[in-house]
Order: structure tokens, then sequence, then C-alpha cells
């Protein structure tokens, strides 16, 4: 009798470690081990292999998503590192033609995992699709699978009085440029948001392409060395340093301006698929250096054009 209750005890201890191990699991498997993930990085491989674009490590790397694309592509990121501590955001595809963002991404995300080194002090988060929907489309587009740019669509406080007056005068009404009919209607921006929100990062660096520039947006008390080092980067990489100037809706606007995070936008020369491996090569050290620059706490913040 003694024996049996010791038996129904133990069974009910390994049932316990049983379920808590299966609650963990499907835990996890909410973001990434369910079957229409594994479909979407087959699709993603697949699309990757068509540019010519391989060892990814895209099946390797700890990606999450909560959120979903219009067309139901997740809105996938990599967090390496603890969050407390300075976040680095990086992101690509914002526009979806930008190809060599991608790859440019998916190779540092692959490359911060198996080098720990990267994030022991420090949290880096990488999205490198922010716009699965653009990137997917039949030719890729700019724009969003609603028609909207994701970089003019983040809820800035100029928005709503002039991000139709700027689409209008700048883009002659262009399709690519279109804002939104209101701000942070797309999930692409809400994404974006959420990141921002969730890991407070110190500096952000997104890639788009081609207009082969460094800009910059930021605060602008340690603007100053900021601008020291980038002009020592750009003269290194010999690449151009530019300020493009602030958009409605941007993340230069949104984060750089309203929000005082370094918000370093790269501009690969091309939007070409074929050149992803050789500006991966190319910008990986300032990329390295970009991770490891420490920003300093010091606000208030005042505009510089
Ligand atoms: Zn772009």
């Amino acid at each position: 009798m003694k024996l049996n209750s010791t038996l129904v005890i133990l069974m009910k201890r390994i049932l316990l470690a049983l379920a808590a191990l299966v609650l963990t699991t499907s835990a996890y498997a909410l973001d990434t081990a369910t079957q229409a993930f594994r479909q979407f990085l087959d699709d993603f491989e697949r699309q990757n292999l068509a540019y010519e674009w391989r060892d990814t490590g895209l099946r390797d790397v700890p990606w999450q998503y909560h959120r979903l694309s219009r067309q139901d592509r997740p809105l996938m990121f990599a967090h390496f590192g603890e969050s407390e501590k300075d976040c680095t955001l990086l992101l690509g595809a914002v526009h979806g033609d930008e190809l060599p963002t991608v790859l440019v991404l998916l190779r540092l995300t692959r490359h911060i995992q198996i080098n720990p080194d990267f994030y022991r002090n420090q949290c880096i988060v990488v999205a490198p699709l922010v716009n699965p929907d653009g990137f997917f489309a039949k030719p890729p587009q700019r724009a969003n699978a609603g028609g909207v740019d994701v970089n003019r669509n983040l809820p800035t406080k100029d928005w709503s009085v002039r991000a139709h007056r700027a689409w209008n005068a700048k883009g002659n009404g262009n399709k690519r440029y279109f804002p939104g009919k209101r701000a942070a209607s797309e999930p692409e921006t809400l994404f974006q948001m959420a990141l921002i929100k969730r890991f407070k990062p110190k500096k952000i660096l997104s890639l788009h392409s081609p207009l082969g520039i460094y800009d910059f947006d930021g605060a602008s008390t340690s603007l100053d060395s900021f601008e020291k080092w980038l002009d020592a980067i750009s003269k290194e990489t010999q690449y151009p340093l530019k300020r493009l100037g602030y958009y409605p809706g941007s993340l230069g606007n949104y984060a750089g301006l309203e929000r005082a995070i370094f918000t370093l936008t790269l501009e690969l020369p091309t939007s070409a698929p074929e050149k992803g491996l050789e500006y991966f090569q190319k910008f990986l050290p300032a990329i390295q250096k970009f991770l490891n620059l420490k920003i300093s706490d010091q606000k208030p913040y005042r505009i510089i054009q």
C-alpha cells in the first residue's frame, strides 16, 4: 500500500514535469514550430535560392514572430542578448524591392548567432524582412500589400498635417510613396513600433537601397562625436555620408527626431539581388563597429537639419 502511494506520487510528479515540458514547448511553438511557419521558411528559402543566396542560415536562427502581414506572412525577428542591456535594432526590406538588404541581414543574423561575443554585453534585434509581402510580390514592390510605403506610415507628429501634402508635393502622388490613409494603419508599421517599444533600442540601423549613402537622424547632444565617427566610417568604406532630411511617417523622423534614437540608414548602392553577398562582406566591418558603438544617455534633444 505504502509502495503504491509512493508510486502514485512519483507518477504524478513525472506527469507534471512532462506537462511543464509540453507547455514550454507549445509556448515556443506558438511562434516558430508551427506548420505555417515552416511553410513560410520553405517559401523564403526557395526565393533565396532563386536569387542564388546560399548559406543564409535561415533555418538555424531562433526567429520569433507575434504579428502577421496583410497576406498572413510572419513579421519575424531574432533577438540576441539580454533585452535590459543596450539594444541595437536592425531593419531590412522595409521596402520590399530593396532585395540585397535581406541577404545582408540574414547573413548578419547568422554571423551574430554563431559569435556570442557580439551580444555578451548588449542586446541585438534583427528584423531582416519587415515587408515580406512586398518582397514576395511578383515583381517585388516597395509598398506593402496594402499599397502603403511603410517608411511613410509611422505616426509622427507631423503626419496628419503633412503626410499627404508631402506625398503630393515630393512624389507627385507617386503610388510607391503612398503614406497610407491614416498613420500606423499597416501591420508592418505596427511591427516596427512594437520592436522600438519593447526593446527600447539606443541605436537603429535601417538598410535600404539603392542610393549608395549613409544617412543619419538622431539626438544632437552626442551628434558631434557620432558624426565624426560616421565621417571616419564613411571615409574608411569610401561611402558618402549625406543627410536626406525627414519625411512625415519615416523612421528617421519617428525614431531619430521624435525619440532621440540614433538612427542610421545605410543605403546600399543597388537593389540587385546578386550583389547581396558582396555588400554583406563590404559593410560587415562598418556594421560591426556600429553594433559596438556606445551611445551616451545625454539628452535633451534639439533638431539639426
Ligand atoms: Zn528604401
